[in-house]
């Protein structure tokens, strides 16, 4: 791959659509009272939107739930973007984001799991191949079914099987490679170095999930990727806004040339209704915090850590967690089931994840800190987890 466009396939596949006249861009689209548009700077008359009833005004100030600064802003997209869904809100986040991330562009999803069940399925086709770990999040998993592209799985972490399976495939077969940067049951980190080089090795996509290290790592929360100076070497970075950003809706950042053909084959942009434009536009509020208040991070990593050793001192199994999201491993349905239970009644709400979302036999309470945990709360917390624990005979 060395010395070649390595998005030369892109390129070309866009050059067609140009060349059909089917190339789809996103033109700004801001909306004007009377079922007017202004388009790429220009006044048109909407016949393109499904807000039949026109309830898609701005909210005005004082509706139930507005706040100051909300005025102006819609509630509904009213349509794709692609048709006349596109509020500038999108755009200008879009531009700032990337910035941010240290990309060429980025593009906004409504949500994590049609970013990559549009984004796998747009990257990867019949006769390419997709390398995922094990533990990766089900939307994932069901990006690679949608692509039908041939899926090996290989085992949580990998590295030396992950580069068996990458050989074995034909050199010049399409390769995507697929993992969560930091492990959504286990909170466990990806390992990114290894993984960009062996993407490079073999000429590979790399596609990284931050959706639970996006706000969390880096130094104004850029993700794990750029945390470990990688933002330019993983070619996909997608991550939510529904976890440390409080809110709702994802991203994809990465090169123009991706970011142009996700905007035309990414089926889940295309054909569905945008985000909200205030929701972006609260989303675009808690990115500004999160950039400008490291306290949080320091505090979650700080929290993360006492509970994490305050649970193993306990004789606890937090498997091989070394993150915010700490599971303590039971192994048996039944026993994860009760031990859930037995916490809520002691007013500790942790809740048992069982199989198909972690392996047979790897039932577990999942808990995660949050900065902004009193540090005597968790202390507590950890005093009846232990009872609990010694009353159903788990830890000594
Ligand atoms: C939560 C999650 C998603 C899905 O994100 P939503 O915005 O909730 O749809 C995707 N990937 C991972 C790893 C997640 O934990």
């Amino acid at each position: 791959m060395e010395g070649t466009d390595r998005w030369q396939w892109m390129r070309d596949e866009l050059r067609q659509l140009s060349e059909r006249n089917q190339y789809r861009r996103l033109e700004p689209t801001g909306w004007l009272e009377g079922g007017w548009i202004e388009r790429s700077g220009r006044r048109m008359l909407n016949l393109a939107s499904n807000h039949y009833l026109g309830l898609s005004n701005p909210l005005p100030n004082g509706t139930d739930g507005a706040e100051e600064g909300d005025a102006g802003m819609r509630l509904g997209a009213g349509a794709s973007r692609l048709i006349t869904g596109n509020d500038p809100v999108y755009d200008r986040f879009e531009r700032e984001f990337a910035a941010y991330k240290g990309t060429e562009s980025s593009l906004v999803f409504s949500s994590g799991y049609m970013a990559n069940v549009g984004v796998i399925s747009a990257l990867a086709g019949r006769g390419d191949y997709v390398f995922s770990d094990r533990l990766n999040h089900a939307s994932i998993v069901d990006g690679i079914a949608l692509s039908r592209a041939k899926c090996s799985r290989y085992r949580h972490r990998d590295i030396g099987q992950l580069e068996r399976m990458l050989r074995s495939v034909p050199a010049g077969a399409k390769k995507l490679i697929v993992t969560d940067a930091v492990f959504s049951m286990d909170g466990t980190t990806a390992p990114l170095p290894e993984l960009v080089e062996l993407k490079e090795r073999y000429g590979a996509i790399l596609m990284v999930d931050e959706a639970h290290s996006g706000g969390v790592y880096g130094e104004e929360g850029q993700g794990l990727a750029h945390a470990l100076g990688l933002q330019r070497r993983v070619d996909v970075q997608m991550g939510t806004f529904s976890k440390a950003y409080g809110a709702c809706g994802a991203y994809v950042a990465g090169d123009a040339v991706l970011i142009q053909y996700l905007i035309n084959k990414a089926r889940t942009l295309i054909y569905n209704t945008a985000l909200p434009p205030i929701v972006m536009s609260a989303v675009r509020a808690n990115w500004l915090t999160i950039r400008s208040e490291p306290w949080r991070r320091e505090a979650l990593f700080q929290r993360a850590a006492w509970f994490r050793r305050a649970l193993n001192e306990c004789g606890f199994d937090t498997g091989d967690s070394e993150s915010h999201i700490i599971p303590l491993l039971l192994g048996d349905n039944a026993r994860a089931v009760d031990f859930g239970a037995a916490l809520q009644a002691e007013g500790i709400a942790a809740v048992a994840i069982r199989p198909p979302t972690v392996p047979e036999g790897a039932a577990r309470i999942r808990f995660t800190v949050m900065a902004t945990h009193r540090l005597q709360d968790l202390q507590w917390a950890v005093e009846r987890i232990a009872a609990v624990g010694r009353r159903m005979g788990i830890v000594p």
